[in-house]
């Protein structure tokens, strides 16, 4: 297979290399196939954001890279190499010490991320001495250093209060800060600033990019909201239907999108021109878990499709990290980034 990744360039190994990957649920009524042979890379410091509607298999991909899947679920097939290591099958003994340690994750809401009954300060080091022997002096000094680069004011009083006692907005930041106490390498960020108001949102983007910057951890950003990732990511991966559809740089994909699913997406961002247009919808929605599709999964909903739609497409290279999966991709769309954004 070819290479998807920019650091194939440099020869230097990817961080992660996950390969047809699938996650599959045994149900009633039959296997859901919530992730369907998803294969990509992050760099070492690259930020990725893994976009796409609700139920389209991002959540599944985050928790099958840490193990997080229980029965009626399985990783049914595929490889999830992390710094040189297969994690599937690894006995859960082992993925515990890689579990907030080398990989974290950061949880939509951190009310249930949180105990509502400990002190943040005690939850944080807690975070620290399950992993590393610190002083606890020391370990209370990361923990208000890192709040503090984390934009929370007066730190130390943080420490001492409850979850209930902060706003949505600094239960988020101390989330991402506990995500970043042991200095994992890859951070996996699922939707955490979708219930955040958006002045608040930007705010946590901004200083996840300097620490980011500061620290050269990598992070998958999972969520649906292309505005919002663009302001972080160097390369998206675009998900439909438990597979990937579209993948490439941030600005390639926003300016000319090829897959009809992430156009529809992008023209479906509210944009600030008084002569806009009603905002359009994708027609139709996603496939409810489960229920198979003939050929391509986005068929019934694309606008685009013909008989040829009704083989299975695959994610077609076309250059470097640029990929698609469609038979018909749309090369004369143009999509102008600052128009969609402004
Ligand atoms: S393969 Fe066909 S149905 Fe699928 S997205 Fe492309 S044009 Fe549409």
């Amino acid at each position: 297979m070819q290479d998807l990744s920019p650091i194939a360039a440099t020869h230097r190994e990817p961080l992660l290399k996950v390969r047809g990957l699938s996650t599959h649920f045994t149900t009633v009524s039959g296997t859901v196939q919530a992730v369907d042979g998803v294969d990509f890379e992050i760099g070492h410091g690259e930020v990725v954001g893994l976009v796409g509607e609700s139920g389209s298999g991002k959540t599944m991909v985050g928790f099958s890279i840490l193990g997080l899947i229980d029965p009626p679920g399985r990783i049914a097939a595929g490889k999830v190499v992390f710094e040189g290591n297969d994690l599937v099958g690894l006995p859960e003994r082992e993925l515990r010490g890689l579990r907030g340690r080398r990989i974290s994750m950061v949880f939509q809401d951190p009310l249930t991320t949180l105990s509502p009954t400990m002190r943040i300060g005690r939850q944080m080091t807690n975070v620290i001495a399950a992993h590393q022997a610190m002083p606890m002096a020391d370990a209370r000094q990361h923990c208000r250093d890192l709040l503090g680069k984390l934009g929370i004011p007066s730190p130390d009083e943080r420490m001492h209060a409850y979850p209930h006692q902060l706003s949505g907005g600094m239960r988020q930041r101390v989330c991402i800060a506990m995500a970043m106490l042991n200095r994992p390498s890859l951070i996996i960020a699922d939707e955490p600033t979708t219930a955040l108001d958006v002045t608040t949102q930007a705010q946590i983007l901004g200083e996840v990019r300097k620490l980011r910057e500061e620290t050269g951890t990598s992070f998958i950003w999972v969520t649906h909201d292309l505005a919002v990732v663009s302001e972080l990511a160097d390369r998206l991966l675009v998900m439909y239907a438990g597979q990937i559809v579209e993948q490439g740089s941030v600005e390639t994909i926003l300016n000319r999108p090829l897959h009809p699913y992430t156009k529809g997406l992008l023209d479906s961002i509210p944009t600030n021109n008084p002569d806009a247009k009603r905002l359009p919808q994708i027609p139709g929605s996603a496939p409810p878990p489960g229920i198979g599709i003939e050929g391509c999964k986005f068929r019934p909903r694309c606008g685009f499709a013909t008989d040829t739609c009704l083989d299975k497409p695959d994610l077609k290279i076309l250059e470097g990290t640029r990929a698609v999966r469609c038979f018909h991709p749309q090369y004369d769309v143009e999509h102008p980034l600052t128009e969609a954004m402004s």
